[in-house]
């Protein structure tokens, strides 16, 4: 059975949202093909070729593609898919902006957002907001699905030699174009792959709260800095630290859980983490049944004194 990937980069480096995506393919299929579309991205395609357990690379190397807008990314996968009995792309804001489109174009429906891959046609996705996972069985003779990155692990031994093909480009669809991007830079490692993760909530009050007491912790452990959507709302972080069923999903090795309730939109966003530790002055808070360390206690003492003990 053949599987294209879709690769998730910015021209240059290959992002590790593939590889995950890759994992979740080799257990859909054994023949597994990779498509980097973008604009002067032979360094993805390099960098996908060496990716283990992938047998060719598809490169649609053009301008249309620098930006990857989804029509002009949904055309072109359209037109590729046919020779592949599944289609599977990260589920990122990318992946799922331009997947659902290859899909309708190709008139069958999507599978997004799978935690498990059961076999070739049977995936399981979480579903109200994280608790329920569904297995789910797709009879389209092209299964289109995104992948949740953090529920599969990159293998990083990039032992492949893939051969690499380039493919025409399909034409600008004309209906969306690229304006301007502003990025965030932030001197931290990325939210969403972060090893450690220091999320605070509502209870920090302020934005100078959350930097002056989250900011030493987080610069002990080199981790993420997080946050709830409350604390987003409220302006004491900014919108993409959101972690949680409209923000983020991250799975860390440690998350720290401050001043957070744990209601289920947020715990949707973080549940996969490996060890939770939450801060909470009310024993009854929900995230204490997710946590594995649980310190009852105010936040404005306990993290200072975490920090002095670090
Ligand atoms: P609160 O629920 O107000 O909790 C604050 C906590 O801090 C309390 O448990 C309190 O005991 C504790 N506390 C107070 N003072 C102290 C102190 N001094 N020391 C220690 N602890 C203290 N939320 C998300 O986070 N992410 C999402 O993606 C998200 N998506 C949503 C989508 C929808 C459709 C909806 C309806 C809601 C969504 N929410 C989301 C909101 C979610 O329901 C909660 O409202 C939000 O997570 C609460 O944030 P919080 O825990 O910071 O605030």
């Amino acid at each position: 059975m053949s599987v294209l990937v879709i690769a998730e980069h910015d021209n240059k480096e290959l992002k590790v949202a593939t590889l995950k995506t890759i994992a979740a393919a080799r257990k859909v299929g054994a023949d597994v093909h990779v498509l980097v579309a973008g604009f002067q991205c032979a360094t993805v395609a390099e960098a996908a070729a060496k990716a283990t357990g992938v047998a060719k690379v598809l490169v649609a190397d053009a301008e249309v593609y620098a930006h990857q807008l989804a029509e002009n990314m949904g055309s072109l996968i359209a037109s590729l898919a046919k020779a592949y009995e599944a289609v599977l792309a990260p589920a990122t804001t990318a992946g799922k902006n331009y997947l659902p489109r290859a899909a309708a174009l190709c008139d069958v429906s999507m599978v997004s957002d799978i935690v498990a891959v059961e076999s070739a046609d049977t995936f399981v996705r979480p579903i109200y907001a994280g608790n329920v996972l569904a297995t789910v069985k797709s009879n389209d003779p092209i299964k289109f699905v995104t992948v949740r990155p953090t529920a599969f692990d990159a293998d990083v031994s990039n032992t492949g030699s893939a051969s690499i093909e380039a493919v025409a480009a399909t034409a600008d669809s004309g209906k969306s174009k690229f304006v301007n991007a502003e990025m965030a830079k932030y001197d931290r490692p990325e939210l969403a792959t972060a090893r450690v993760v220091v999320s605070g909530g509502r209870a920090l009050a302020s934005a100078e709260n959350f930097n002056a007491v989250l900011t030493p912790l987080a610069d002990k452990l080199s981790a993420a800095l997080g946050a709830s959507r409350a604390a987003v709302d409220a302006g004491y972080a900014p919108n993409d630290y959101q972690v949680g069923q409209t923000g983020k999903v991250v799975a860390p090795e440690i998350y720290f859980a401050v001043g957070i309730s744990g209601a289920i939109q947020h715990i949707a966003g973080m549940s996969a983490s490996k060890v939770i530790v939450a801060i909470n002055k009310d024993e009854e808070a929900p995230i204490f049944q997710v946590a594995d360390y649980g310190i009852v206690g105010d936040l404005f003492t306990v993290v200072p004194e975490l920090v002095k003990a670090l």
